[in-house]
């Protein structure tokens, strides 16, 4: 590996952005000797407890402070709250669900294919639809009168 102006300048920049010299040495495609060779040779200044950093796992580096452009949290949680809207928004049509429940008056002789259920839209609170619950009543009120 050659060092030209491209590859120094890399090296420079990554290492002021205070990366390891194994993970610099990876994106360079050198060795880590190489980069500690070569930065000492460029009189690189020493980043701030490198050792340390090494010890603990130079995968797992921790985030520097001064990195300011990190905008990209706020949408985050904005986007949070947008699910949570468009959730209440279903939540009404979820609730009426239950109450147009289908007519389930007898049409037809049970057993034969054409035997089927009105399932028309049954009136609130009944089995049946607004035509099927009247003549359900009548047959009600005709029971009790023959008991009579
Ligand atoms: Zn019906």
């Amino acid at each position: 590996m050659e060092w030209n102006e491209e590859s120094i300048g890399k090296l420079r920049t990554l290492w002021a952005e205070g990366l390891s010299t194994a993970e610099i040495g990876r994106r360079l495609n050198i060795s880590k000797n190489a980069v500690v060779g070569k930065a000492h040779r460029l009189n690189l200044p020493a980043r701030p407890s490198p050792i340390r950093r090494q010890e603990s796992g130079a995968a797992v580096r921790p985030v520097p402070p001064k990195r300011a452009h990190g905008p990209t949290l706020p949408p985050l949680t904005a986007s949070v709250g947008a699910p949570t809207a468009s959730l209440r928004a279903v939540m009404p049509s979820v609730k009426m669900a239950p109450r147009a429940t289908p007519c389930c008056w007898p049409i037809g002789e049970p057993g034969k294919p054409s035997f089927h259920f009105c399932n028309a839209a049954a009136v609130a609170g009944k089995p049946y639809c607004e035509e099927h619950a009247a003549i359900a009543y009548v047959r009600v009120r005709d029971k009790r009168e023959d008991a009579a």
